[in-house]
């Protein structure tokens, strides 16, 4: 019941292009936000960080827009230059299916000259903060005449933020006949106050409060971008973690941080979306059977990761979304085991530090970073063998075991983890035994068949 399909007001471009987007299902905001909002009425929401509210506005206002016309027809109002960034990229992202949407954002700390020039040609799409766009309505650089879909998105940080005048200037510049949509984590009056003035009959949601910081040690480390690797290779080796997740925003951190612990044997692997699926899994398989203690990986790729004991998580990067770095510390300390998450901050994050520490209300545990002149090694207890032939060529887990302590004589001890996929079984094996169960597996046979088998490293 929750598949974008079944809203019938989105085409099959749009539904396909979700469907790249890994959106397959909506989240409860969408579901109970997007009828409405796709049949023009005004809707008011109540929903927490990261709960999809973004593509709940943003697939109803790209439905609105008639790309033939060059005149502003959406704006959406956001509290701060990163939303609006974040906002906007998002929309681009939802309406790539669609040629030539124009999207621009407006904020402060960017010349007006400059906005003023992008301002010639009205975009179909602004979105921006209550100052800056003020300033333009003001300057008459900016008409919102032909304005449909207002949103207001983190209504309630605007307000907190001191824009309430501007927001209610804003709104008289927009026709009457326009829908106008209302995001916000909580509902102070000043909000009640807004929606009774502004909106029409609004459509009332409320999705559940804002979620719990999980029970984990949090430390921040202020550091510079330099000095980050060095850092993090002296917190893992004071620490020792039997297995880590080292959270990366990029795919060329990802990899350049895995290369670096690797040249100082710390046992790590990287996990991005640059990977082939097999790539992927066999990552996945060996950080989860202990073949490897480090994981460095970024948000997206990270997904997938089901692994229930992870002793630490460290950010080598904030995350711009609070919600992001709730996902990120939320992987460790779970089923009430103790963690800790570090996060370490160059001086061009303070941003982020902020905000978050707004968002979550959560004052930051800033430490003195420490860094050693030398590193203790992060060995992996385990190693993994990659055998062809699994579920399809009807091998089991057993035929496994028995070849192992059967002829090649190794104690069940030194076996961990067997894991059958279609066509490859993993097998982990204690580091001390794996060049030996690797000669003698390559040799001998399973359940009577020779089998190629490598020893992943
Ligand atoms: P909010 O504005 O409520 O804080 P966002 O709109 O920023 O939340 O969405 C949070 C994250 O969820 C984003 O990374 C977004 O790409 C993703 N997302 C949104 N809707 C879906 C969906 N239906 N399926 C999968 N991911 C989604
Ligand atoms: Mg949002």
């Amino acid at each position: 019941m929750t598949a974008f399909s079944t809203l019938n007001a989105l085409p099959p471009e749009l539904l396909a292009n979700l469907n790249e987007l890994g959106y397959h299902t909506m989240t409860p905001i969408q579901a109970a936000a997007l009828p409405a909002i796709l049949e023009g009425k005004d809707v008011r929401a109540q929903a927490k960080t990261g709960s999809g509210k973004t593509a709940a506005f943003g697939l109803g206002l790209l439905q609105h827009i008639e790309a033939g016309r060059f005149v502003t027809q959406s704006l959406v109002l956001c509290p701060t230059r990163e939303l609006a960034d974040q906002v906007a990229n998002e929309l681009r992202r939802l309406a790539r299916y669609l040629p030539n949407i124009k999207i621009l954002t407006l904020f402060g700390g960017v010349p007006f000259g400059a906005q003023r020039d992008s301002l010639q040609h009205a975009p179909h799409i602004i979105v921006a903060t209550p100052g800056r766009l003020l300033d333009h309505l003001q300057k008459g650089t900016v008409s919102l005449q032909a304005l449909k879909t207002l949103v207001l998105d983190e209504a309630d940080r605007m307000l907190d933020m001191g824009f309430s005048d501007a927001i209610v200037e804003i709104l008289g510049h927009a026709p009457a006949d326009r829908q106008t949509l209302l995001f916000s984590a909580t509902w102070p009056e000043g909000i009640a106050a807004i929606s009774t003035r502004f909106q029409r009959e609004p459509l009332n949601i409320e999705i559940d409060s804002v979620d719990a910081l999980p029970a984990v040690e949090q430390q921040f480390f202020e550091v510079s971008r330099r000095q980050k690797i060095p850092l993090l290779l002296s917190l893992l080796s004071k620490h020792q973690p039997a297995s880590c997740v080292v959270f990366c925003n990029t795919k060329k951190d990802c990899q350049e941080v895995c290369d670096a612990l690797n040249e100082q044997r710390q046992s790590a692997l990287a996990l991005h979306g640059d990977m082939e699926q097999r790539d992927r899994d066999q990552t996945l398989v060996r950080f989860a059977n202990g073949s490897s203690r480090v994981l460095v990986a970024t948000d997206v790729a990270a997904r997938g990761l089901d692994i229930k004991s992870l002793e630490m998580v460290i950010n080598f990067e904030l995350s711009w979304d609070p919600e992001v770095h709730v996902h990120r510390i939320g992987r460790t300390a779970r089923a009430g085991e103790s963690g800790l998450a570090i996060s370490l901050c160059a001086p061009e994050e303070a941003q982020r530090a902020a905000i978050l520490s707004e968002m979550l209300a959560l004052s930051l545990d800033w430490k003195e970073p420490v860094i050693s002149s030398s590193f203790k090694p992060l060995e992996a207890e385990m190693a993994t063998l990659c055998i062809d032939g699994g579920k399809k060529a009807k091998m089991r887990p057993g035929d496994i075991l028995g070849a192992l302590t059967g002829d090649i004589g190794l104690d069940g001890a030194d076996i961990g983890k067997i894991v059958m996929h279609p066509m490859h079984a993993y097998v982990a094996v204690r580091q001390a035994v794996a060049n030996k169960a690797f000669k003698q597996l390559s040799q001998g046979k399973i359940k009577g068949k020779n089998c190629r088998v490598r020893l992943l490293k």
